[in-house]
């Protein structure tokens, strides 16, 4: 089996990476950084998405593992005290792949620009730069409202912890192939009307978002901004996507369990 280790690049980070490595290495596995089977990302769930973006291109042939060396993550559920147990599992035991949903993002140019399609592994966020932002939503092919405030937030099921959960969307199990639509600080009154409430978006529906004025928006994937302020976006498209991400299990941590860790009381 092939494998990988990334670090979040503090050095007790880059210590365990070295010694996850040195002792995959003896159980006879095989470190690739190309193809790996397996990767294995150490610091936090920022971590895991930074390598989750380095590796979208081969999901059906990749696992991923994290381990955490700051707060417990919800990709990040490994404590670096579990590091050998977490070794010893890798070399001898086939695992369990746990499939998550991810996001489809097709991001649509007005100066004849080509399309882009992205994967967002948390979310895809549009805000404006400067005043607010005007978009009609549609639902299905269908006008559902215009929205007029500060942006909007399409989120997957393991997102809905992250930036979903700060504007008050639910958490959704990743089981739910689905996505959230959530709302910056919409304005409401007589003359703008949104709902106001997440939406969750089953798997299938599209939910597109058309610019209605000619603000520079800031588009987001994840951590990362696709391109800083650009004018000529015209549709922001969002659904499930077909592909999925692939977590190795080597031991049940239930999803709600994560939750009520990070979140409630350990
Ligand atoms: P960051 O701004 O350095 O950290 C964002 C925080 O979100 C970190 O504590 C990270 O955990 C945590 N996080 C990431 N994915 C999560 C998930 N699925 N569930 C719960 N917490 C999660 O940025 P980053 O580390 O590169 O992560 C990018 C993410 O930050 C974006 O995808 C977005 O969801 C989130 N974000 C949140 C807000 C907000 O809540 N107001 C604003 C902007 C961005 P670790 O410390 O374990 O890495």
């Amino acid at each position: 089996m092939k494998f990988t280790v990334t670090s979040r690049g503090d050095t007790h980070s880059d210590q365990l990476c070295e010694m996850i490595k040195k002792e995959l290495q003896l159980g006879e596995l095989v470190f690739d950084e190309e193809a790996p089977d397996i990767v294995i990302t150490v610091g936090g769930d920022g971590t895991l998405l930074e390598a989750f973006h380095v590796y979208a291109h081969r999901l059906e042939e990749t696992a991923f593992v994290g381990i955490h060396t700051g707060h417990l993550g919800f990709y990040a559920d490994w404590v670096p005290e579990e590091v050998e147990h977490l070794v010893t599992h890798i070399i001898k035991t086939p695992y369990q792949i746990v499939e998550y949903p991810l996001l489809e993002v097709v991001i649509r140019y007005r100066d004849g620009r080509a399309s882009k399609r992205h994967l967002a592994l948390n979310e895809c966020t549009v805000k404006s730069t400067e005043g607010s932002l005007v978009c009609n939503v549609e639902i299905k092919g269908e006008t559902f409202e215009t929205f007029r405030g500060d942006g909007l937030c399409m989120s997957t099921p393991s997102g809905s912890t992250a930036y979903n959960k700060a504007l008050g969307g639910a958490i959704l199990h990743p089981s739910l192939a689905s996505m959230q639509l959530s709302e910056m600080a919409s304005i409401n009154n007589r003359v703008y009307r949104t709902l106001g409430s997440p939406l969750v978006l089953p798997q299938h529906h599209t939910c597109l978002l058309k610019l209605l004025n000619d603000v520079s928006v800031q588009v987001t994937i994840d951590h990362f901004n696709i391109p800083n302020y650009d004018e000529n976006v015209d549709t922001i498209q969002c659904r499930v996507a077909e592909e999925k991400v692939r977590f190795a299990r080597f031991r049940p941590f239930p999803f709600w369990k994560r939750v009520k860790e990070s979140f409630i009381s350990e």
